[in-house]
């Protein structure tokens, strides 16, 4: 099945039917790697890359909970353990209507790679359920989470399996989720990250992903001789990722000009200033409403059913969701000047988006590279849980900053410059591949 690039996607796609955002991940590294993958003959003997097309295991349940009037819903939830070959799969749970087998496994193939690219010992793995915390009460939310953790609590634990947060899930759901896995277990560990610095969270763990995301493009705009001063930057989403991109960006002299929220897109030509931005991390809800309360406190507007791309900018972070930024898009995008782009969610770009950012020449940086400062202020959340200790602001910033840096290196390191283009999806793929595929031949099959 791995002869050719093409048998093996096709093996894939019989094996995934209507998968398509998993058949999109594993496409997207297949056909980077795979010339890297028949030059290695003890890779091939070991069928590496067939055996990283299946997870390694998929755990799907029933959640069953009652709302405040006392009626029983039904939803489903699953944990999807994707590959154990580095470390204990490792991924955060994502609560969304729209949540499936596919979006989860695509999720977790993801994250196997990210996870590789953080250099810390961490496997790949993701979970969630279709269920819509939108409109829900503070109790409705602790009665799922309970409801979640009564199936996946013998599932994980600190050396087997450590999920944290993803959309919808933040430090109040891990919270909860975290209280009913201590009581199940009776155990108190390491088996969640993302936690309360009050029962062993970390420092900078909830700033992590968008900080990171921003080290990492300063990094991008650094290796083609520029910085973030005074660079017009165009965020989507509203969310813990955008949020801190969007300030940690502003600290460092850029113009952040957009957020938004499925509903719409708030638009600040002179830039949304950072006081608005910190005052919204401290008001967690809706980000419609957030959004649209931040319109009225500066000049900026409020776009119903628009998304950021089509403003002018240099820089763009999709940080909301999947397959957000499409092909129209991205042109737009190319037409309007951008100079970079750096995913701060999971595969924000569909396919056809990346090639057109390829095709211009426009350096574009995967999430597994540039978001995963999130997952490593997770891995280092376990250390600090393992040795039964806390460390210090400082040392994890410095740590998270060196670890953005070290992505970016091994991006650079892999991919060749053709004509001054720096292709960091390549890079960050072909990286990655090299350490996953190198740890599962190494143990054998
Ligand atoms: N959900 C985050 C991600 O996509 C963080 C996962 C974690 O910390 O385990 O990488």
């Amino acid at each position: 099945q791995d002869d050719s690039l093409e048998k093996f996607m096709d093996w894939v796609a019989e094996r995934n039917p209507g998968e398509d955002e998993f058949l999109q991940a594993v496409s997207d590294v297949a056909e980077d790697v795979f010339p890297l993958y028949r030059e290695h003959e003890d890779w091939q003997q070991a069928g590496v890359l067939p055996r990283l097309a299946e997870a390694d295991r998929i755990i799907s349940f029933r959640v069953s909970w009652e709302d405040d009037r006392g009626k029983v819903h039904v939803n489903r939830g699953w944990r999807v353990q994707y590959c154990g070959a580095i470390g204990p799969y490792k991924g955060g749970i994502r609560f969304h209507p729209t949540v499936n087998q596919s979006i989860l496994k695509f999720l977790a193939f993801e994250q196997t790679f990210k996870n590789a690219l953080t250099g810390l010992p961490i496997g790949g793995g993701k979970g969630g359920a279709d269920f819509a915390p939108r409109g829900r009460s503070d109790r409705e939310i602790m009665r799922f989470c309970q409801a979640f953790m009564d199936e996946l609590y013998r599932h994980i634990g600190e050396n087997t399996d450590v999920p944290a947060g993803d959309i919808n899930v933040g430090r109040r759901e891990i919270g909860y989720l975290f209280g009913h896995y201590r009581r199940l277990a009776n155990t108190f560990s390491g088996a969640l990250t993302g936690k309360d610095i009050e029962f062993g969270g970390s420092l900078v763990r909830l700033e992590a992903t968008g900080y990171g995301l921003v080290y990492f493009l300063r990094c991008m705009l650094g290796n083609c001789g520029s910085d973030l001063e005074g660079k017009v930057i165009a965020i989507s989403g509203a969310g813990n990722v955008a949020m801190h991109a969007a300030q940690k960006a502003v600290h460092l002299g850029a113009r952040v000009v957009s957020l938004s929220s499925s509903k719409g897109a708030f638009y600040c030509k002179s830039g949304i200033p950072v006081a608005l931005i910190d005052e919204g991390l401290e008001h967690p809800g809706s980000s419609t409403e957030l959004l649209k309360d931040m319109s009225r406190k500066c000049s900026g507007e409020w776009y119903p059913g628009e998304r950021p791309w089509r403003f002018p900018c240099e820089v763009a972070l999709p940080c909301a969701t999947q397959n957000e930024l499409d092909e129209n898009d991205a042109r737009q995008l190319v037409n309007n000047g951008v100079k970079a782009v750096a995913e701060g969610a999971n595969m924000p770009c569909t396919a056809e988006a990346v090639r057109v950012f390829r095709d211009a020449c426009i350096p574009h940086a995967p999430g597994k590279a540039s978001n995963a400062g999130g997952v490593a202020l997770s891995g280092l959340e376990m250390a600090q849980n393992a040795a039964f200790t806390s460390w210090e602001q400082e040392r994890l910033n410095q740590q998270l900053l060196d670890i953005m840096q070290d992505i970016h290196r091994q991006c650079v390191a892999d991919v060749q410059r053709h004509d001054g283009y720096l292709d960091y999806h390549r890079g960050a793929n072909l990286a990655a591949f090299r350490r996953v595929a190198s740890a599962l031949h190494a143990q054998g099959i």
